[in-house]
């Protein structure tokens, strides 16, 4: 019998089930790329219902109590005297979302002497130190995909929503007003700006793809380049390096996964490259950007908005400066966890566990660290110094 550790965020204030706003979402069997979405066998819930939360359990509970193991969901993932840390030494498994992660740092990984399986539910493992993960020869594995269009819709809205001066204008009508001339002070049409994507994966060329038909020019930067005909395709200009990217465009969208040589990858001295009044997206990850540095850049007027869903560390303290400075589009990390999102990553989650407990191979593409390095996307997307 095995214990499974799943840390999710909390139920919702208003209290759970929630009452919802519509009664099924579209099935989606296939991606862009041609993978397929997950395909485990006897789903425990109804696609479109809240499972990321702790009662929603990802719908996992009947499955792993039907074979005899123990399921143990719980939001208390901070601090020693934490729940997540009172079971980690007996767990063989460790679920956990990068909405709410379960922070799993090299101290942590000592103290679980049983881990086999950490599973992110979701995209982005960066909450488990990898390189501690794979000298203690456990296996990470997310849920490539799921969640991929999620967070480029989220891209698409806050790139219209900051160039447009969207929020600003919205709390004018909520407030009584009719200022127009407030209003359109700072509101811009995308159409002819330069975008740029740095990190051109499964999410940044879905945002490509969708900002396309909006009459923007399109750059990317990636150490994978993309296949010339996509280039063609979208008419895509490719730099070198970000350096250069971030000269060139008026809108950065930054894509890049969270490893050690990526942290505060956008300091002062990425900022003074920008065009005056360039806005910055980040749904990748709050890390990737030193927190002072972005306050300095929107204070000076480098940068005229920012906006995303990513903060470090998560959840961000009341204090947190991004919550308040002026001109950000900032959400609580929520892109990759719409009810769509979430019931594809919790399909996956299944999946995963089902090839693990049956003693199947988990999808190539799901895996990120395996047999003590890197693998599978992993080995692509991410770097362990
Ligand atoms: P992906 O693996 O498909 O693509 C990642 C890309 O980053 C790869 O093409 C890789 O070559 C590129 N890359 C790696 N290092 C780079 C560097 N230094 N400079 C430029 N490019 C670099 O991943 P994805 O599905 O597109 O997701 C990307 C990231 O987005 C995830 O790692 C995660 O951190 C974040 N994410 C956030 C949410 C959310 O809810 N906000 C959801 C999903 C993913």
């Amino acid at each position: 019998m095995a214990k499974i550790l799943c840390v999710l965020y909390p139920d919702p204030e208003s209290g759970y089930p929630p009452k919802y706003a519509r009664d099924s979402i579209p099935e989606i069997t296939s991606y862009a790329n041609g993978q397929t979405a997950p395909t485990p066998h006897d789903l425990g819930f109804t696609p479109g219902a809240l499972v990321g939360c702790v009662s929603g359990e990802l719908g996992l509970r009947a499955y792993l109590e039907g074979l005899g193991h123990e399921l143990i969901v719980t939001s208390d993932k901070d601090g020693a005297n934490s729940e997540f840390e009172k079971h980690l030494p007996d767990a063989e498994i460790v679920i956990s979302q990068p909405f709410w992660p379960a922070y799993l740092t090299a101290e942590r990984i000592a103290k679980a002497p049983r881990l086999k399986l950490a599973v992110t539910a979701g995209i982005g493992s960066d909450h488990v130190d990898l390189d501690a993960a794979a000298k203690a020869g456990i296996t990470v594995a997310e849920v490539t995909g799921s969640n991929s269009i999620s967070v480029a819709e989220h891209v698409v809205m806050t790139v219209l929503a900051l160039v447009r001066n969207y929020l600003p204008s919205h709390e004018i009508a909520v407030r009584g007003g009719w200022n127009i001339a407030d209003a359109v002070s700072r509101s811009y049409d995308v159409e002819g700006m330069h975008f740029g994507t740095i990190a051109a994966g499964r999410i940044g060329l879905a945002v490509l793809r969708r900002l396309k038909p909006f009459g923007l020019h399109l750059h990317y930067t990636d150490p994978h380049r993309l296949p010339h005909e996509t280039e063609q395709e979208l008419g895509l200009t490719y730099h070198p390096d970000a350096a250069s990217l971030v000269e060139a465009v008026d809108i950065v969208n930054l894509q890049m996964p969270l490893y050690p040589s990526t942290q505060d990858f956008f300091n002062d001295a990425m900022f003074a490259r920008m065009r005056r009044g360039s806005y910055l997206i980040n749904t990748a990850r709050g890390r990737l950007v030193d927190r002072d540095a972005l306050v300095r850049a929107v204070e000076s007027g480098k940068v005229a908005g920012y906006a995303g869903d990513v903060w470090y560390p998560q959840p961000a303290p009341a204090n947190h400066p991004w919550r308040t400075m002026p001109y950000n589009g900032m959400t609580p990390h929520i892109s990759g966890t719409s009810l769509s999102g979430q019931a594809r990553y919790a399909a996956g989650t299944l999946e995963i566990l089902q090839s693990y407990f049956e003693q199947r191979p988990i999808r190539d593409e799901y895996m990120i660290v395996a047999g003590g390095a890197l693998a599978g996307t992993g080995a692509k997307s991410y770097k362990l110094d």
